[in-house]
């Protein structure tokens, strides 16, 4: 899709969400139209080898790309782009980061040519109010977004945006601010969170690295969480901190776990939850992945 067809899509009358005041509203430019509500998908994206291997997880990725609505845009919060500040991917070519260090030189060779969407970055940094969003250059897809995209749009043919994870702060407020994004869900465009519910590489069994399993501490994680999803239970899982040990050894440091905190944020009652590629790996890995919607 060329540009102008691309803004096309965007035209015609704005959607007014109820939060949102009649000066948000300058900010929400014509270029977007109001479409049904997109779901809301949390990718566990597991090995980068993902991107190139045929699997059942792969599979899983497919499947669900097969149950979307016409998407205009992806926008992913992944696990790999964590620093100190909240930003959006502004280019209108991001180039694809091999960022990872030992794997076949054919993930290397990789290349996710997906277009940008500079009018979406600009308008997507000022619907949040919470921060100041910066319009990144240098950036562009990493393999959070990459590895798994490829396999819901293999074409590369719906422009993908990234939206960094603030390290400095608590896992509530990146949930409050993925709640002034839930406007975009009404616009067409798909937001994507990449990471892993149960992801600590200390622990991973290297000799067993396909195989499905969990250790105890995992099994119990996953357990917890699939639970309070189930139920709707979000209060529950944003304060995962306070979940115990168990909890602890699965997200050892926030950036794979916070990408579901966002979706959370983004999940409104009506929102069915469907768990698809639920399985453990590796002793000390889940690809459980969520659809909203
Ligand atoms: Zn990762």
């Amino acid at each position: 899709m060329n540009r102008k067809d691309f803004l096309k899509l965007f035209t015609a009358i704005p959607f007014i969400p109820s939060v949102m005041t009649l000066n948000d509203l300058k900010n929400i430019t014509d270029n977007f139209s109001a479409t049904e509500t997109m779901p809301v998908l949390f990718l566990g994206h597991g090995s980068p080898m993902n991107a190139i291997e045929e699997n059942e997880y792969v599979k899983g990725f497919r499947s669900i790309a097969k149950t979307l609505p016409k998407v205009k845009a992806v926008i992913c919060v992944s696990a790999h782009w964590y620093i100190n500040s909240t930003k959006i991917t502004a280019m209108p070519k991001p180039k694809t980061i091999h960022d990872f260090g030992g794997f076949p030189d054919a993930l290397y060779k990789v290349q996710y040519p997906a277009l940008g969407n500079p009018e979406l970055a600009k308008e997507t940094a000022a619907i949040i109010k919470k921060t100041t969003v910066g319009l990144d250059q240098d950036w562009g897809l990493d393999h959070g977004a990459w590895s798994v995209l490829k396999h819901l749009f293999p074409n590369a043919d719906v422009p993908v945006l990234q939206l960094s994870i603030d390290y400095s702060k608590p896992a509530s407020w990146h949930f409050e601010l993925a709640k002034e994004l839930s406007v975009l869900r009404n616009k067409g465009v798909l937001l994507v969170g990449s990471g892993n519910i149960v992801h600590n590489l200390y622990e991973v069994d290297f000799k067993r690295i396909n195989e499905n399993f969990g250790f105890d501490w995992a099994i119990e994680a996953r357990e917890k969480i699939n639970s309070f999803l189930l139920k709707g239970d979000l209060k529950s899982i944003v304060e995962y901190e306070k979940l115990g040990k168990a909890l602890q050894m699965a997200a050892p440091t926030p950036d794979h776990f916070l990408p579901l905190i966002y979706m959370l944020g983004l999940k409104t009652e009506k929102d069915k939850t469907e768990l698809f590629n639920d399985k453990l790996l590796a002793g000390s890995l889940s690809m459980t992945s969520v659809k909203f919607g």
